[in-house]
């Protein structure tokens, strides 16, 4: 029989309590921090959707991988275990581990970057292009015409616009071209997931023009479900063998492993050519560590090579793709303007379509934020002017292409009435909006303004 209700799929062994808050306490929390959520404590918030990165729950084999960490300097077990999961999957020869993504993303991208190169992506994550601006390099979103539209419901909208790419490396010349670097899922794009096909041309192009393909791979097992049941062929397919398709067609990948590794922290850098990785072995002793750990313990290894494995399997994929699909559905529903269709990790909420009264420049989406978590204790994040606006020669606003809110769910942490507790919020959200107010900036940093940056309610 096929049952509609789609449960999760693992018991809970060990529990972790949530502190609740009432309305009033926290207004002045949100004060406190600036309204900024990024500066609340994490026992001010209820329900905690700021990001799916490092915060999964682990399983049990995973807790019990990390009891036979051997914590050996060079040579340990706990990184020939690692090192084989990961070659397994991506076939790449030579893999660097980091602590977390980022700074595999500075490994490489500081060696292959520097003034007059230019970086093109379907979409560049934040860490991905403050990484490659602070060499000195140039970051270029390319994504598809499909993807700006958020009540398009295109089955790919993560792609890359090839035709673009192609006008782009004529444009700047294929020798000062440092990388393309195809996200999957595509994070900031709201979490839309790269078709095989698209990967497969963006891998052809580059290898005709001499280019280096790099897969930012976070998601790659979020990326493979969608691919599975939306591109023709792929049906029959495992997971994971959609997986090692996508990385057949790349030089190398980058991946935050604290995404689709399972993990709380851990991450790599997986390359094909030696004398690139021999170049990025240096910088990763210098700053990360030597190459049998690079930043990671022995038990952080295990735990990362039982959650690569774990990712794939059919049962974990189905819940987590189709409960991130129940929350959107649920908002939409209420009349909610969500980016459409779901995405693996995230509901994407159109502030500007839910606010048209406040004006970019007052940041809808940083006004939702602060609204979500007045009203319910939720806390998310703006993806939009305050993460990626830039100011003209007059100090005036260059807004981002959206202004987006990002509800972010951990992987297997939260339950359905968790999260049915979100729509109610949510409700009241749509009751109430004409009442939100804009923000405005009082105090910010040169990058990555978003996550200390202080606001005033104007
Ligand atoms: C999270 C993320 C990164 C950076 O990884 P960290 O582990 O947070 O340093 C890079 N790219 C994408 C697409 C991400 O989602």
């Amino acid at each position: 029989m096929h049952h509609k209700v789609i449960i999760e799929p693992f018991r809970i062994k060990t529990v972790e309590a949530i502190a609740m808050t009432t309305d009033q306490e926290r207004r002045q929390f949100l004060k406190d921090a600036h309204f900024n959520p990024f500066l609340l404590k994490s026992e001010q918030v209820i329900i905690d959707l700021l990001t799916d990165s490092g915060t999964s729950a682990m399983s049990a084999s995973q807790w019990s991988a990390m009891m036979s960490g051997d914590e050996s300097y060079a040579g340990a077990r706990s990184w020939h275990r690692l090192e084989k999961t990961i070659h397994d999957l991506t076939g790449y020869p030579h893999i660097l581990p980091t602590h977390q993504g980022r700074a595999a993303e500075r490994i490489l991208y500081s060696h292959l970057g520097g003034k007059g190169k230019v970086f093109i992506s379907n979409t560049h994550f934040d860490t991905t292009r403050a990484n490659i601006e602070f060499s000195g390099a140039a970051a270029i979103d390319c994504p598809v015409e499909e993807s700006l539209h958020t009540e398009v419901t295109y089955p790919f909208k993560g792609n890359l616009d090839t035709k673009r790419l192609r006008a782009l490396i004529k444009e700047h010349g294929s020798e000062n071209i440092a990388a393309v670097i195809l996200t999957v899922t595509n994070n900031t794009g709201g979490g839309q997931p790269v078709s095989m096909a698209n990967a497969r041309e963006v891998g052809e192009i580059c290898k005709q023009n001499g280019i280096l393909f790099i897969l930012d791979a976070c998601r790659i097992a979020e990326n493979a479900y969608f691919i599975n049941h939306r591109e023709r062929g792929y049906g029959e397919k495992t997971y994971k063998e959609i997986a090692q398709e996508m990385f057949s067609y790349a030089d190398g990948c980058v991946m935050s492993a604290k995404k689709d590794g399972l993990v709380n922290i851990g991450g790599f850098l997986a390359l094909r050519d030696k004398e690139l990785s021999d170049a990025c072995t240096s910088l990763l002793i210098i700053t990360e560590g030597f190459t049998t750990y690079g930043g990671l313990a022995g038990r952080d290894m295990e735990a990362m090579s039982v959650g690569l494995q774990e990712v794939f399997e059919p049962d974990y994929l189905t819940y987590r793709i189709r409960s991130t699909q129940y929350l959107g559905d649920k908002i939409h529903e209420l009349g909610v303007p969500i980016m459409l269709p779901v995405g693996g990790h995230a509901v994407y909420v159109d502030s500007m379509k839910l606010y048209p009264h406040i004006p970019v420049d007052e940041y809808p989406g940083q006004s939702l934020v602060c609204e979500l978590y007045e009203k319910g204790g939720i806390r998310c994040v703006e993806i939009g002017s305050v993460m990626f606006g830039k100011y003209d020669e007059t100090g005036k606003l260059i807004p981002a292409a959206m202004e987006l809110v990002r509800l972010a769910i951990p992987r297997r942490v939260y339950t359905q009435s968790h999260v049915d507790y979100v729509v109610e919020v949510f409700r009241e959200i749509v009751a109430t909006k004409d009442l939100a107010r804009g923000l405005r900036i009082v105090r910010e940093p040169r990058f990555l303004r978003h996550f200390t940056a202080h606001f005033e309610r104007v």
